[in-house]
């Protein structure tokens, strides 16, 4: 007989973090704390420039606030960041990290998630995750056999980028790590692009997504350029206008196939939203010129969608559309059906596309060293693994404004 296992007690609710707030949020909680309405825009600026101008990790400094004022958002809320679980430094600086998410709940451990910065040597480009998992089944992605554990909040979101700045010296007062290439020099910044390439689809997550942009845009914050924050979408098409016209972010489209058929079976959305749906919402995309280019993101497929028929087929297709176009090295994962192309077969494929006036289609992958050993995270599944290979890669294919 086994002995009856004792009551787990309930784990003591957490105060929850006010990293990553928007505007708004950080108005509420200062209504919460019965800071009266008068006050509360100037409280909430000053709270905005201590969070994202200084990077404050806690509210003991804020001496502007007041020492009440301080005391009670300290007794109700922490300026906690997702937790680093394990960090990789590449030999070319590139870095990856594992972060778990605050516990949702009391039988939440916590969802992890990966971010991957990459580094040159006048800017370094985060790539961030919108959800955990993905809805969508695009059948060469790995997350896509992963089934969606939830969406991430817009602090959390806010949050990923805030952790890179730490870890990176990118507030003020803080100093570079040494251990690995990080862009430095009067006023360069650690991180100067953002792409939304991680896990999820951004577009499924639309409020999250275009709320975190009003963070990471906000010029009295962490100010980064809007053209310097690109969102990669599958092709949610009624979600691409208002992404536009509300956040004047970039946009990255995953293409991947120049037919119909084709697409249907790589990416299934394409049902829904067909080739010429999306192309048409691409030329609408509101800011798009040929200064602000969207960047088509196309995955190179042994066999599958790798014919010089399709290179051609896939300028034609985009004559008229201010594009760059990024050839993306197939990642293999455990139990996928395809292959990467052979190296000639994506030089052949990129000489038609380059001959067609797109610059530098490939990119060379970077942090190859750190990948290799990346089973060494605590990842809970060989798809993150597979998933961290893929973000590294994408992130290098674009943001690079
Ligand atoms: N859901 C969004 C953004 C995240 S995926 C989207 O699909 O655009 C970011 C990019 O990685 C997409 O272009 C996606 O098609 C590509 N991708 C997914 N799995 C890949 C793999 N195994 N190898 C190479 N690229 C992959
Ligand atoms: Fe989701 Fe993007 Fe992967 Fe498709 S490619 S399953 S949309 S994360």
């Amino acid at each position: 007989m086994t002995a009856a296992s004792p009551a787990i007690p309930a784990a003591p609710a957490a105060k929850p973090s006010l990293a990553g707030s928007t505007r708004a949020e950080l108005d509420a909680a200062l209504a919460g704390l019965g800071v009266p309405a008068g006050a509360r825009k100037m409280r909430t600026e000053q709270l905005w420039g201590w969070l994202y101008r200084r990077g404050a990790t806690g509210f003991g400094d804020m001496l502007n606030l007041g020492r009440d004022l301080r005391g009670a958002l300290g007794e109700t809320f922490t300026l906690d960041r997702p937790q680093i679980v394990a960090e990789q430094v590449s030999a070319d600086g590139t870095r990856k990290w594992l972060l778990r998410l605050a516990p949702t709940g009391p039988l939440d451990k916590g969802a992890e998630v990966e971010c991957v910065y990459i580094p040159e040597s006048d800017r370094g480009t985060l790539c961030v995750s919108s959800q955990v998992g993905c809805t969508l089944n695009c059948s060469f992605c790995h997350t896509g056999t992963q089934k969606l554990v939830r969406n991430l909040t817009s602090r959390e979101i806010v949050a990923q980028v805030l952790v890179a700045r730490d870890r990176l010296g990118d507030f003020p007062g803080s100093e570079r790590p040494t251990d690995g290439l990080v862009p430095s020099g009067e006023g360069v910044r650690a991180v100067s692009n953002v792409v939304f390439m991680g896990m999820g689809e951004p577009l499924y997550n639309y409020d999250s997504v275009r709320d975190a942009l009003s963070v990471l845009t906000d010029g009295d914050g962490l100010a980064l350029s809007r053209r310097r924050v690109t969102v990669s979408t599958s092709g949610v098409v009624p979600a691409m206008g208002p992404l536009g016209a509300e956040t004047g972010a970039s946009l990255a489209v995953s293409l991947h196939a120049t037919r119909d058929a084709l697409r249907d079976q790589l990416v299934p959305l394409n049902r829904r939203h067909p080739i010429k749906e999306l192309l048409d919402a691409c030329r609408a995309y509101p800011g798009a010129s040929n200064a602000r280019r969207i960047t088509f993101e196309y995955v190179m497929l042994k066999g599958v969608n790798d014919s010089i028929a399709e290179a051609r087929e896939l300028v034609r297709l985009l004559a008229g559309v201010p594009a760059k176009i990024n050839l993306i090295p197939f990642n293999p994962w455990p139990g996928t059906a395809y292959e990467c192309s052979d190296w000639e077969t994506i030089e052949a494929f990129s000489d038609v596309v380059f001959r067609a006036g797109y610059a530098s289609p490939v990119r060379t992958p970077r942090g190859r060293d750190i990948l290799a050993a990346c089973g060494q995270l605590k990842s809970e599944t060989e798809k993150m693994r597979a998933r961290a290979r893929m973000m590294l890669e994408e992130s290098l294919a674009a943001g690079q404004d």
